[in-house]
C-alpha cells in the first residue's frame, strides 16, 4: 500500500471493472488523498469502495481493476485509524445513496 487515505476527495473516469463483491460495473472512482503531489490516478493496493454494495476494494493495477483485500492489507487499513475513518465514511455514503 503507498500512500494513504487523507480527507481531499479526488475522482476521475477508470476502465470498467466488475465489483468483485457485487459484480456492478464500476467505471469511475473517488479516492481521498491529501496534496497535489499524489499522483492522478489510484495506485495498486490503495483502498476504495464499492459505491454499491459499500465493499472495501483494493485497486489491483494501474488499470483501475478491483481486488477484494487480503486479510493483511484489512488489517493495515484498520490500524491505521485516519484511513480507517475515511474508508468507513465512504460505505456510509454508499449505503446512503443506494435506492
Ligand atoms: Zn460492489
Amino acid at each position: 500500500m503507498t500512500g494513504k487515505p487523507h480527507a481531499a476527495i479526488r475522482s476521475g473516469a477508470a476502465n470498467p471493472s466488475p465489483c468483485p463483491a457485487c459484480g456492478k460495473r464500476l467505471d469511475s472512482w473517488m479516492g481521498a488523498h491529501l496534496g497535489s503531489d499524489e499522483p492522478p490516478t489510484p495506485e495498486p493496493g490503495d483502498p476504495t469502495v464499492c459505491a454499491y454494495c459499500a465493499t472495501i476494494l483494493v485497486f489491483a493495477d494501474y488499470h483501475c481493476r478491483l481486488r477484494m483485500p487480503t486479510p493483511e492489507e484489512t488489517a493495515a487499513m484498520q490500524a491505521d485509524h485516519e484511513a480507517w475513518d475515511v474508508l468507513q465514511s465512504f460505505q456510509e455514503f454508499a449505503r446512503k445513496r443506494r435506492p
